[in-house]
């Protein structure tokens, strides 16, 4: 399994960094922040893509989403789309994509995207395909959900936005990469317990405790990056194995199959 980081940004985007987006192989995408679009043109991935996967609809995690159906509109793709997000994530998708003024609105694709929603519910939700992938409720400003994408023996789990929760820890239980979000430093935990993100402490704590083989960093707030970079050598005393923190189009492999 590869996994190649689009976007590594938090909240807000740099120079250097666009907003959250994952690319599992070639087919499978984790989150559909801005920039993906011209990023899976670059990967020649912009066709392969057959699921995205949306953790929830605050604007950094999806906004993404209709430069690629677009995209996906003029260049003509005929091949069927599944979404699978939050409750009224079609509704949503289908206002904004009308409100591009694409004539004909949802109706203009050669295409068949099909929306999984999932369900406001603590339990684990499952669906089986090419991939299994599993989502867990997260705890965050609103209806967010993590993913875990197992496929042939390899696993990697994707927090999204969560202040820590024990569902994560559930969720990522084994699984070879454990890739959590780290807005803020540990300084400021407070105000991430306050907007619903987690911290560095908290990231390594939830991977010691799901027993994760490797742990990577994403969603960095820009203006405190290079103190959550500086505190790695502290977090492995929690943390005693692999921490990443990846660059926009960073790669990374798991071999178990
Ligand atoms: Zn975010
Ligand atoms: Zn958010």
């Amino acid at each position: 399994m590869k996994i190649t980081f689009l976007g590594t940004t938090g909240s807000l985007m740099t120079e250097n960094r666009t907003f959250p987006s994952l690319l599992i192989n070639n087919d499978l995408f984790l989150d559909c922040g801005e920039g993906c679009t011209q990023k899976l043109l670059r990967l020649k991935a912009i066709d392969t893509i057959n699921i995205i996967c949306i953790t929830h609809l605050h604007g950094d995690h999806f906004s993404g989403l209709f430069s690629l159906l677009w995209h996906y509109w003029l260049s003509n793709r005929t091949k069927d789309l599944t979404i699978i997000g939050p409750p009224h994530t079609k509704a949503t998708t289908e206002k904004i994509f009308t409100l591009l003024n694409v004539p004909g609105g949802f109706g203009a694709f050669n295409f068949n995207i099909r929306f999984n929603e999932l369900h406001d519910t603590n339990e684990i939700q499952e669906f089986k395909g090419d991939y299994t992938i599993k989502s867990a409720k997260m705890d965050h400003a609103i209806i967010a959900f993590a993913y875990r994408i197992e496929k042939n023996n390899n696993s990697v789990c994707y927090s999204g936005d969560t202040r820590p929760i024990p569902h994560l820890v559930k969720l990522a239980e084994n699984c070879e990469v454990f890739i959590c979000e780290s807005t803020l430093p540990d300084k400021y935990s407070k105000f991430a317990d306050e907007y619903g993100h987690s911290t560095p402490t908290d990231a390594v704590k939830m991977a010691r405790d799901a027993n994760s083989q490797k742990l990577v960093l994403v969603h960095l707030y820009p203006l405190f990056a290079k103190k959550v970079v500086k505190s790695i050598k502290n977090l492995k005393e929690i943390f005693n194995k692999e921490i990443v923190i990846p660059d926009d189009l960073d790669t990374l492999e798991i071999h178990n199959d």
